[in-house]
């Protein structure tokens, strides 16, 4: 299902991945792609929010991967990836993810997805970001 939403802040685009968490809190793959300062970031945290991670998550930039508890899905962590520093696409080996990927419970976010393009599992969810004026964003999610 492709789903498209304009957002007037970011706290309407928390709002959007908020929802998105109720429907996916027991796991999932997601691709976020767009240019910076689209909302990546801003959406992920409200994910997390949504899953009622209280833990502040960071742009990730300088360190490629962070990990957090998740509450209410002991079984599973959420990693936040950032590939906007990732050169060489073989670098990618080093980040382990195909056993984070083999976790279902797990609940994954990759900023700057477009690097890894060919390396997504099929199931990952597709969430776009543009950026349409200051304020204001469109948000595509293709589940
Ligand atoms: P990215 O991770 O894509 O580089 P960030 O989430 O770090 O982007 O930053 C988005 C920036 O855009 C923030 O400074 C945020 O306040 C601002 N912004 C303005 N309007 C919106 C909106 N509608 N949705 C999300 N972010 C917005
Ligand atoms: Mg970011």
């Amino acid at each position: 299902m492709i789903m498209i939403y304009q957002t007037n802040s970011p706290g309407e685009t928390q709002k959007i991945a908020k929802e998105l968490a109720q429907k996916y809190k027991d796991g999932g793959i997601f691709a976020l792609s767009g240019p910076l300062g689209a909302g990546k970031t801003t959406f992920i945290q409200g994910f997390a929010q949504g899953l009622g991670i209280t833990e502040r998550l960071l742009s990730p930039t300088f360190v490629i991967m962070r990990q957090h508890e998740i509450p209410k899905n002991p079984e599973g962590k959420l990693y936040h990836i950032d590939l906007y520093r990732l050169d060489k696409i073989t670098e990618i080996d080093s980040l382990g993810l195909s056993e984070i990927f083999s976790n279902p419970k797990n609940i994954i976010f990759i900023e700057w997805s477009e690097k890894m393009e060919t390396l997504l599992p099929k199931q990952t969810i597709k969430i776009h970001l543009e950026i349409t004026s200051e304020e204001t964003r469109q948000i595509l999610i293709e589940d």
